[in-house]
């Protein structure tokens, strides 16, 4: 890691500040080169500084420069930040200067928390956490990803690895020992603690689905005959133009997405094809696209319009179809009903709650957005503990359990051993610390002196 690497880390846009990161073993030097005559800064002070270009003397910009000595920077290397006019040939200037000095390189995407992890700033999971962090879009995104950025996710994972360890170093101690020099009970200790990792783990399992979805966002499908208004919906919901609102039948040949922020879930939300016996093959694409996103949907927001005879027959059936689904029963066009009507209840007959609202004139939309984002937040968790937030983490997860109910039926300790190695492998990936053998090292200490 000989390299010293710089990048504009503030945006590309045009601001009043701009900020330039610095890390590697040259820090000090390039930020001497470019104040050339000043005090060199104390760590972590900012101090104002004319930065000047290295070979032509001649200044670029008055700006501030802090100074981060290794290894207790965001890196773990000497590290420095300059902060400049956020004009673009002021940018320009100080990245052209940076460019000419020797051993230093423009970074690549990601380095520097790349450089944090090598160094042992910050574990895989935390590393993740500040990508998410700069990708949050809502308020409960930002908070799920500021707590795995803080090492939550990390902190629970080492707990684990402890477990497992002691785990392993028991079962290893039978292989080295003889039986009879072991209490009993110490096997069923081991029993014991394996059933309640394992009952843990797949309860973590199971509730990372709904981290991931935070994450990811969470999908809500709009289904309903042709014509019901699904797309005016949707345009409400969106309050802009997503989806195109035709009075034709089946115009919307495709599945439009539109992302939504409900009361800090994100969420996905999906305008299908109406749901109908297509006429030609590109509505039958349609159609098919439709059905799909309406069966991985998390929430499915079942239309149709008041003035629609077959309406309550479909609310009625909705549930039975989405069984996996929270299901909304929604009644359009509720500005076509006579008083008369509306007071008959057309939903009542189904004998299921139905929400009355009218894309056209905004009526019962609010209620709608309501209860769409209750069922949101429902799918996506209020994000308070440290789940696990990926696929990755959940596969490393599912990997740890396996290898765990592995050990537990295992024909002998070496075996049941190896197995508990793999499990405490499996969570490692996680962090990205698979430092195993050092542990066991730790433990097995520990475990002989108090046995
Ligand atoms: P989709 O096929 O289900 O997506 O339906 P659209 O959103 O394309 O709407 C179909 C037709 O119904 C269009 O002519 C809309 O203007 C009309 N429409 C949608 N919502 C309402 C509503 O709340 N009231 C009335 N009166 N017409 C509506």
């Amino acid at each position: 890691m000989a390299e010293t690497i710089y990048a504009l880390a503030s945006g590309g846009a045009k601001a009043g500040i701009a900020v330039i990161r610095l890390s590697g073993p040259s820090a000090g030097e390039v930020v001497r080169a470019l104040t050339p005559g000043a005090p060199f800064p104390a760590p972590r002070r900012a101090v104002r500084r004319v930065f000047r270009h290295p070979q032509s003397g001649r200044a670029l910009d008055d700006g501030l420069a802090l100074w981060f000595p290794g290894p207790r920077s965001y890196t773990g290397e000497d590290a420095a930040e300059l902060h400049i006019h956020g004009g673009r040939a002021v940018r320009a200037a100080l990245l052209d200067a940076l460019a000419a000095l020797p051993g230093c390189r423009l970074a690549e995407p990601g380095e520097f928390t790349r450089r944090a992890f090598l160094n042992d700033r910050l574990d895989l999971s935390q590393a993740e956490g500040v990508v998410d962090l700069i990708e949050a879009e809502t308020e409960a995104q930002r908070r799920q990803a500021l707590r795995q950025a803080e090492g939550a996710l990390g902190r629970r994972c080492a707990a684990w690895a402890e477990r497992l360890m002691r785990l392993a170093a028991h079962a290893e101690a039978w292989i080295d020992f003889p039986d009879e020099d072991l209490p009993a009970e110490s096997r069923d200790r081991n029993e014991f603690e394996m059933q309640q990792l394992e009952a843990e783990l797949t309860q973590e399992i199971e509730g990372s689905v709904r981290s991931e979805r935070l994450r990811d966002g969470v999908r809500v499908a709009i289904v309903g005959p042709p014509n019901a208004g699904k797309s005016s919906v949707l345009n409400r919901l969106a309050g802009r133009e997503a989806a195109i609102v035709h009075a034709r039948a089946g115009t919307t040949r495709d599945v439009v997405e539109v992302g939504l922020d409900l009361a800090g879930v994100p969420v996905v939300a999906a305008d299908t094809a109406g749901l109908r016996e297509a006429a030609d093959e590109i509505e039958a694409e349609g159609v098919r696209r439709a059905r799909a996103a309406a069966a991985a949907a998390d929430v499915v927001v079942c239309v149709a319009a008041v003035t629609d005879p077959a309406a309550p027959a479909l609310w009625t059936d909705a549930r039975a179809a989405y069984p996996e689904a929270a299901v909304l029963l929604v009644a359009n066009k509720s500005d076509l009903l006579t008083q008369d009507a509306a007071a008959s209840g057309i939903g009542g007959a189904a004998g299921e709650p139905v929400l009355f609202v009218s894309a056209q004139t905004g009526a019962g939309i609010e209620v709608l957005v309501d209860r769409l984002a209750a069922a949101a937040a429902e799918a996506a968790g209020a994000g308070e503990e440290a789940g696990l937030t990926r696929a990755r983490h959940r596969e490393a997860a599912a990997e740890c359990l396996a290898a765990l109910r592995r050990a537990r039926r295992a024909p002998s300790p070496d075996l049941e051993a190896e197995d508990l190695r793999l499990a405490l492998r499996a969570i490692g990936r996680i962090t990205g610390k698979v430092d195993v053998e050092d542990l066991l090292d730790v433990v097995f200490r520990d475990f002989c002196i108090g046995k």
